[in-house]
């Protein structure tokens, strides 16, 4: 209904660590049963679009609550897409 609600349509966000590493640049791949929601197996990281100003408003480090219901700690924003940001997040445990 509102076309406020940022999409996570579009390429699948490159990993954090592998965006660091030149030689081990890979994608992250959608989430199974989480709609908007990319991880990265290997490396145990998430992703997934928030409105700017919810992402603006994280840092790293920053809690986070995850797609599951535990408690994530803020990687890094990432890119801007469709009208929102990408922002990384892990399992803080
Ligand atoms: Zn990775």
């Amino acid at each position: 209904m509102s076309d406020a609600t940022p999409q996570s349509s579009g390429p699948n966000p490159l990993c954090e660590i592998g965006r660091t590493h030149p030689r081990d640049k890979h994608r992250m791949k959608p989430l199974d049963g989480h709609s908007g929601i990319w991880e990265c197996p290997r490396h145990e990281i998430f992703a997934r679009i928030l409105p700017p100003d919810e992402a603006g408003a994280l840092d790293r480090g920053d809690a986070f609550a995850m797609h599951d219901g535990r408690e994530g700690v803020v990687v890094r924003l990432g890119d801007e897409r469709g009208g929102g940001q990408v922002v990384y997040y892990r399992f803080e445990g």
